[in-house]
């Protein structure tokens, strides 16, 4: 039985391990536009072209929504945010996440993000010289300590449409704790 003890239970270092563990992966891709500001995980690249889409098109946030909401079995950001809606026109992909935040929080109050991964696929920006900027970033928006967040980038060695640098994609890994 899962007394609420063991359900709060935690390592010495501070890490949940007891509830349900879940783990959630979500994808996004947006092509690249000279209009546009480049946001990438709530940071703004001001050297390089931006990214066309209804919100902001953080490609890195969007696919971390869908991880959370994979995790969860909710629905998922494009039901939540339908591109239909003007509501949602240029917003801060940041105000997105606070507000999927914010609706896992009243679904399931013992909600705790353990880790997470993203890998970022683009031939540019180079990532690894935003990584800092990137991480530091995450941590403060998801509230969780930078240690538990690996960002990586990699190419498509030159192959097909990310290659031709006509756009970028991400992938977002993680589990939860509810
Ligand atoms: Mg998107």
């Amino acid at each position: 039985m899962k007394t609420p003890e063991r359900r709060n239970a935690r390592t010495p270092e501070g890490t949940r391990t007891g509830g349900e563990c879940r783990v959630g992966l979500g994808f996004d891709s947006h092509r690249f536009s000279h209009d546009r500001r480049l946001h990438l995980c709530g940071i703004e690249i001001v050297d390089h072209p931006g990214l066309a889409g209804h919100s902001d098109a953080d490609v890195a946030i969007h696919a971390l929504i869908d991880a959370l909401a994979g995790a969860l079995a909710l629905p998922d950001i494009g039901e939540l945010f339908p591109p239909t809606d003007p509501k949602w026109k240029d917003i801060s992909s940041r105000l997105l996440l606070q507000a999927v935040l914010g609706l896992i929080l009243e679904r399931f109050p013992d909600f705790e993000l353990v880790n997470l991964d993203m890998t970022l696929i683009t031939e540019a920006p180079k990532i690894l010289p935003l990584k800092e900027r990137m991480i530091a970033s995450l941590s403060e928006l998801l509230g969780i300590p930078k240690e538990r967040i690996s960002i990586k980038g990699k190419t498509n060695e030159g192959m097909g449409w990310i290659g031709k640098k006509e756009g970028m994609a991400a992938l977002c890994a993680l589990s939860v704790r509810i």
